[in-house]
């Protein structure tokens, strides 16, 4: 049963599928009901000016809404801008870090904020502080450090940490929670910045970012912008936060990735909120480990459980099943974007459960690929 005797012509029956397909870590699912607002919305939203009240407004409650979900207390500003995660590195590396940072690197999307911060000719280079993937290091305060860079949610591994300020540290701590947002558990008094795009956990599209800031890291912002240092305006803090509070951008938004971000946020705040939305990634994970650990055949690629993270599984395949053959059978069979993170290079597959992904959908997800394997 090696991958090239593998049989990937395998029908799986319909009464196993999962009724939606998608279990990609981002972009990610987008509920039907969110698009389907968004159409009866087609004619006098889309289309429409973002400096109007018809488009600020939804703005303006993606922000409110992202300040109840998250708890978030007075004098923490809910800021946005364009360009997505990825730009929200070269922005925090222009306006948050002021002379050194520290990054935890565990995988492929926490490396990419470090070498951002060391290829800037401006500030010191950065403490980096690595760990295998699959694993997580921890952070070790250090008065030369003012600014702490997390990373939530390791979205190319499946490891998770906890967010929790340093003991003794004096600098910021920014996190990337781009896929953990709304699907893990957070404090907003351990952290000063706290980013993400919503085409993973918030099941909207990506090319935004929104960050969580609490009064020390607008300080800072206000601090390095007063300082004189030359910041492209797209990468400026201070002008995303100037526009942010108006319920606007510097540039032009896509206004159905806002809408339909929107509509996932009242869906998580209507239900319950941060529980209900950590809540539903923990049953479906939780659906995920206990198969792979009762399977002869699958096991948890993190070795440590209290390093699984509740929004993306990956399992690791016996060398006789060929992941990359399951893959491709559950995408013939309608069930997308399980493949593992292509720079991994591991026999696995990577099953996102973020909150709009159905328990029951991962039950059928499971099953399907135990029908797979037993065709094979
Ligand atoms: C997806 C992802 C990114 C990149 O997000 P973009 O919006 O594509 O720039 C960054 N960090 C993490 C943890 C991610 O999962």
């Amino acid at each position: 049963m090696s991958d090239s005797t593998a049989n990937t012509d395998i029908l799986i029956p319909s009464e196993l599928l999962p009724r939606d397909g998608r279990f990609g870590s981002g972009p990610s699912k987008v509920r039907k009901e969110a698009v389907d607002a968004l159409v009866a919305r087609s004619a006098d939203y889309l289309g429409t000016s973002h400096r109007q009240n018809t488009v600020k407004s939804v703005v303006g409650e993606v922000r409110s809404g992202l300040r109840q979900l998250f708890s978030i207390p007075e004098g923490y500003e809910v800021v946005l801008g364009n360009g997505g995660s990825t730009y929200f590195w070269d922005t925090a590396v222009f306006s948050l870090i002021a002379n050194k940072s520290q990054h935890l690197s565990f995988g492929e999307f926490s490396a990419k904020f470090a070498s951002s911060a060391k290829m800037a000719p401006f500030i010191q280079d950065p403490e980096v502080i690595k760990a295998e993937p699959g694993s997580r290091p921890e952070a070790v305060a250090n008065d030369e450090i003012d600014l702490y860079a997390f990373t939530h949610n390791e979205t190319s591994t499946g490891v998770f940490m906890d967010i929790i300020r340093p003991a003794g540290a004096k600098g910021l701590v920014a996190v990337d929670a781009t896929s953990a947002a709304a699907g893990l558990t957070v404090e907003a008094s351990q952290f000063d910045c706290y980013y993400f795009a919503p085409q993973k956990a918030f099941a909207s599209d990506g090319g935004i970012w929104f960050a969580l800031m609490s009064p020390a890291a607008i300080e800072r912002v206000k601090e390095i912008k007063a300082s004189g240092r030359y910041i492209p305006p797209a990468l400026d803090l201070s002008i995303a936060l100037d526009n942010s509070v108006l319920n606007q951008t510097y540039n032009t938004p896509a206004l159905a990735t806002i809408f339909l971000m929107n509509e996932q946020i009242k869906w998580m705040n209507e239900n319950g909120g941060l529980p209900f939305s950590t809540g539903r990634s923990a049953q479906s994970s939780g659906i995920v480990y206990n198969w792979a650990i009762a399977s002869d055949f699958a096991t948890p690629f993190v070795k440590d459980p209290a390093m699984r993270s509740n929004v993306v599984a990956t399992i690791d395949f016996d060398d006789n099943i060929d992941a990359a053959s399951i893959a491709k059978v559950l995408r013939k069979n309608g069930i997308v974007d399980v493949e593992p993170y292509r720079k991994l290079g591991r026999n696995q597959l990577r099953i996102a459960t973020f909150p709009a992904v159905d328990p029951s959908d991962v039950e059928a997800l499971v099953a399907s690929i135990d029908y797979v394997v037993s065709k094979f």
